[in-house]
């Protein structure tokens, strides 16, 4: 007797190369096997998956997800396992004196997992780019940050810090130097935000495209940049539209891209960035709640939204999958219990729909995409117990 049993759905599993129609069964918080119910097999509880897709557990790298604390932040569950996301990763809501707030109030009360990269900051983000001076050198203790991060072993697993023109026409590099002296001492990696976010207003204005080249040389590999398709100025790409050589040399050394949806993703940027033949690690949804509306609680998009945008230019879904599974859980340093569908395996999963229809998905930037295709979270399961999905949906035409 199993525990639960899902049958019938195509389970696509990128790490262990499994793209087929069959079933897979749970004991307990554990994946038990993969392949047919044997004969006379039964499970306490059975979910038909037929029509749709079994993948392991999506983890989103990069949410905000300190309700009440962050004024667009969310809770956790609204964007993983009531979003078909099994792993949150926050980025950077909580610095080292409001980690603890944000271990009692966020990490011990979800059923999602939540992870965090701790801001380098002191008190992280209470309201974002709005106010600098909480994202100045003068806020970072990298002794209390190590510290921190070798008190949380389990949920801090990086930095979260910045590289764009606010903050270095007011500071130069001086945090990201930090960031690095602190994420060397606790060996783990930094996750860098590029294009521009701190507002510089009374500073002289860098380069744009110096930030990055300049950002690289403190980057090591293992390091990654997010908002890989910014709109914004000062991302990977060059005013000209070309790629950064800088870029893609780091990355041929190990270092790594992430999306980092939400508002700064841009069609036009993301079809330049791929025809030049560069290709994100990570999809992640940068989703967070309405910067406007401080404590709304709404979110408007989510990791589904980003996947079924990716999807539509051209990027196959195996290989998004992939990007969401077990590539996050590599860099997590957790490929040994998530990112695959295989026995012995964490049950964590989501069965998703490949939904046809007539679409048009639409950037920040107001560019439309038509699309034939939408991925439609139906079910999560988390550690073997299933729960259901709420995600808004984009308009179809
Ligand atoms: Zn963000």
């Amino acid at each position: 007797m199993v525990d639960l049993a899902i049958r019938g759905a195509r389970v696509l599993s990128p790490a262990n190369g499994i793209d087929m129609v069959t079933d897979v069964s749970i004991i307990g918080t554990r994946i038990h096997h993969v392949g047919p119910l044997a004969q006379g097999q039964t499970a306490r509880e059975e979910i038909d998956g037929k029509g749709y897709i079994l993948s392991p557990g999506f983890i989103d790298f990069h949410v905000h997800g300190f309700a009440y604390f962050t004024d667009y932040g969310t809770y956790p569950d609204d964007v993983g396992v009531h979003s078909g996301v099994t792993t949150v990763v926050d980025q950077g809501s909580a610095g080292y004196l409001t980690f603890p707030a944000f271990h009692e109030f966020m990490v011990k009360h979800s059923a999602t997992r939540v992870l965090s990269y701790l801001n380098i900051g002191a008190v992280g983000t209470i309201k974002g780019s709005m106010l600098p001076a909480l994202h100045g050198p003068k806020t970072v203790d990298v002794g209390a940050v190590v510290d921190t991060i070798a008190k949380y072993p389990h949920i801090i697993k990086g930095i979260k810090t910045h590289a764009e023109m606010g903050g270095v026409a007011r500071w130069g590099f001086r945090v990201l130097e930090k960031a690095k002296e602190a994420a060397k001492q606790a060996g783990v990696p930094c996750y860098v935000h590029t294009g521009r976010l701190i507002p510089c207003e009374g500073f002289s204005l860098p380069d744009a495209d110096s930030i990055v080249p300049q950002a690289l040389e403190y980057l090591e590999p293992g390091d990654i940049l997010t908002h890989c398709f910014t709109g914004h100025p000062g991302g990977i790409v060059k005013i000209t539209g070309e790629v950064h050589h800088t870029v893609r040399q780091a990355m041929a050394d190990g270092l790594l891209l992430d999306v980092g949806y939400g508002e700064h993703f841009s069609f036009d940027i993301a079809r330049k960035v791929l025809d030049q033949g560069i290709m994100p690690y990570l999809v992640s949804s940068d989703v967070h709640a309405l910067f406007n509306k401080p404590h709304s609680l709404q979110a408007t998009y989510g990791l589904f939204s980003a996947l079924s945008h990716l999807l539509a230019l051209g990027i196959p879904l195996n290989d998004l999958i992939a990007m969401v599974t077990d590539h996050p859980a590599k860099i997590l340093g957790l490929d040994e219990e998530l990112g695959r569908i295989e026995a012995g395996y964490q049950a964590d999963l989501i069965l998703f729909g490949l939904e046809s229809g007539s679409f048009l998905f639409q950037d920040r930037f107001g560019v439309s995409v038509p699309a034939s295709l939408r991925l439609e979270p139906k079910l999560t399961i988390r550690h073997g117990t299933p729960y259901s999905t709420q995600i808004k949906e984009e308009s179809e035409v």
